[in-house]
């Protein structure tokens, strides 16, 4: 397959040209399509896959369908690590280049301030669990208009002790959502979890 059988917005497919990347990888080509239909979708796959674009693509096609854009959060993506939310971020605003959605980061071990105002007017949001919930506690961020929700490398989520931490946030989260998690491990922790967290959820693996 190639990005355009994959019927992607042209936005998007000028930043993959931009990209240079040519033929979706094998994550992409079966995560695409899936998210692009709305199921909720378990990925097992390690770093160096392409897992990112398999779910940043698809999400921002589906914002680029809400006419108007929202003003709201409407995707978030939790990272286990500050590293991970960075180079997620940067993915995001690299494919996002050609569309007019705004994406916000917020890690703990930064200022705040910057944050908050990243936020406002941010349809999509990369964090790590703690800091989330502080601007959830602050008020700075507002999670009821979420319809996306991602847990990239939940895995290691898992393996920092982020368990009360997701609890939390997932109170805040509205029910109807469509919701991701990758992980280059499943183990019964993690099917534990994903119990709890996806709706009749596909499995992907590669
Ligand atoms: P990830 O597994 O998401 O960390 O991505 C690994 C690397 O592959 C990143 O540097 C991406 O920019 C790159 N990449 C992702 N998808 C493709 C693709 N379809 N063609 C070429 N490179 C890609």
């Amino acid at each position: 397959t190639s990005f355009s059988e994959l019927n992607l917005a042209p936005e998007l497919l000028s930043a993959l040209q931009a990209e240079n990347y040519h033929t979706p990888t094998a994550i992409q080509s079966q995560t695409i399509p899936l998210i692009l239909a709305g199921v909720d979708v378990m990925g097992s796959a390690q770093t160096g896959t392409g897992k990112t674009a398999a779910f940043v693509l698809p999400l921002l096609d589906n914002l680029l369908r809400e006419e108007p854009l929202p003003e709201a959060v409407k995707v978030l993506i939790l990272t286990p690590t500050r590293e991970l939310a960075q180079q997620v971020f940067a993915s995001v605003e690299r494919y996002a280049a050609n569309t007019p959605i705004k994406a916000a980061l917020a890690y703990g071990g930064a200022s705040i301030g910057p944050q908050i105002k990243a936020i406002k007017g941010a349809q999509v949001v990369v964090a790590t669990p703690g800091r989330l919930l502080d601007h959830v506690i602050k008020g700075s961020i507002k999670l009821s208009a979420i319809s996306a929700l991602v847990f990239d490398e939940a895995d290691r989520m898992l393996d920092m002790g982020f368990i009360d931490e997701i609890k939390r946030i997932l109170r805040h989260v509205p029910k109807q959502r469509q919701t991701l998690l990758f992980s280059a491990t499943f183990d019964d922790s993690i099917f534990e979890l994903s119990k709890q967290l996806l709706n009749d959820p596909k499995l992907v693996e590669v």
